[in-house]
């Protein structure tokens, strides 16, 4: 907790917590976390992307490693807890099993990302991506809002955009990767368990949806010659939090709405509106998206609009694995803990791990569900629970790979 009370000290905004990728913010609390990976005897190094990577040794060095990790960057006026405290759980497990009599039969690698949230480049899982060898070099042309590639970013980060390729974990070589992370919503919260072991992180989609008509003065027009298209959007609002609430498991939000040219005395002739459609399942997730869009068509028929409709993102669902599953909630049972098993919703480095490795991921109870927010916060028995449970988790992975 004191570590985490440290890294919210690096930062590039002065009196709130923003470490976007490559900044001096990022790089120093870098070296900070690679200076405690040495003290836990790791063997600490840099990637291309600028991820910092520390290896502790096994007895069959050689053997399929146990990733373990989170991210260090953060949004802007982040939480200190998002990203910084899985790394130092992962830290702390490895310490435990330092100075036992008997080494580990398989090397654990702690990973802090150098980039999950993309909050300069507009790129997420750019320190995953390297490992999984699905970083997009066309990536690298993008520019920060100073003008500077994403390129020399990574150069200045002390990364080297050359030999990405060569960061991408060959086939085999990691047993799975493990992330322990905030809940960042208030599920945990409402059961009264410390942590909730995750089945899912649910698949995504982002619409950019729009109804034309006709601009006028508002108070000239009768209101049947109108063809205004922000009632017609006021009422997709409707229609879309009325299907997520009657859909099991979906999560469906209009976040943005622009109306145009947006005047009080002018009757709108543009709206353009966003959805954020989830869930678990992707079936569940494509039939919603279909059935919106049905409903956009119809209500811009009925009151003679036009409509635009596009598909802007669409991330499919990444289940974790089912034996990395039940070995977590065999650990928090373990630990004298409930378990409870729940989606995530928002998206973390375990999605794209996923591509390479088995993913499990451990979510802790923060306060009201809070993140994204400086208010974030964990207890410091919630924590140790977590720690516990990891520990015990590593501890069954040991021994059966001794059996
Ligand atoms: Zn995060």
């Amino acid at each position: 907790m004191a570590r985490c009370d440290e890294l919210a000290a690096y930062t590039e905004d002065p009196g709130r917590i923003t470490r976007s990728y490559g900044t001096p913010a990022l790089a120093a609390a870098r070296d900070v976390i690679g200076q405690w990976m040495r003290d836990a005897g790791l063997e600490v190094r840099t990637d291309a992307v600028g991820n910092v990577r520390g290896k502790c040794h096994a007895s069959a060095p050689a053997a399929p490693a146990l990733l373990l990790g989170s991210h260090l960057d953060s949004v802007r006026d982040a939480g200190r807890y998002d990203g910084p405290l899985g790394i130092l759980i992962a830290l702390e497990t490895v310490d435990h099993f330092r100075h036992r009599a008997r080494p580990l039969p398989f090397p654990i690698e702690v990973i802090a990302f150098a980039d999950e949230e993309g909050l300069r480049f507009q790129t997420t899982y750019l320190g995953s991506c390297a490992l999984a060898g699905s970083l997009d070099s066309a990536f690298l042309d993008r520019v920060d809002e100073n003008g500077v590639t994403l390129r020399d970013a990574m150069k200045a980060f002390g990364g080297d955009p050359g030999a990405l390729a060569a960061t991408a974990l060959p086939a085999g070589a990691a047993l799975a990767y493990l992330e322990v992370h905030i809940e960042q919503g208030p599920y945990l919260e409402s059961v009264d368990a410390p942590v909730g072991v995750v089945t899912a992180i649910s698949g995504q989609s982002r619409i950019l949806a729009a109804f034309s008509g006709e601009a006028g003065h508002a108070g000239t027009v009768a209101m049947h010659l109108r063809r205004d298209p922000l009632p017609a959007a006021a009422e997709m609002v409707l229609a879309t939090e009325n299907l997520a609430r009657h859909t099991s498991g979906l999560l469906a939000t209009v976040g943005t709405i622009d109306v145009t040219p947006g005047a009080s005395n002018v009757i709108p002739g543009q709206v353009r509106f966003s959805i954020d459609v989830r869930h678990p399942e992707d079936t569940v997730r494509n039939d919603m998206v279909s059935l919106l869009e049905r409903q956009v068509r119809e209500v811009a028929a009925s009151r003679s609009l036009g409509a635009e409709w596009r598909i802007a993102r669409d991330h499919a669902a990444v289940r974790c694995d089912a034996a990395l599953t039940t070995r977590l909630a065999e650990a928090v049972a373990a630990a004298g803990l409930p378990v409870e098993r729940l989606p995530s919703g928002a998206g973390h480095d375990a999605v794209v791990m996923s591509e390479v490795v088995p993913v499990g991921m451990l979510f802790i109870r923060c306060a009201g569900g809070i993140s994204h927010h400086p208010a974030e916060s964990v207890t410091t028995s919630d924590v140790a629970a977590a720690i516990d449970v990891l520990d015990r988790f590593v501890d069954t992975l040991a021994n059966e790979k001794l059996q």
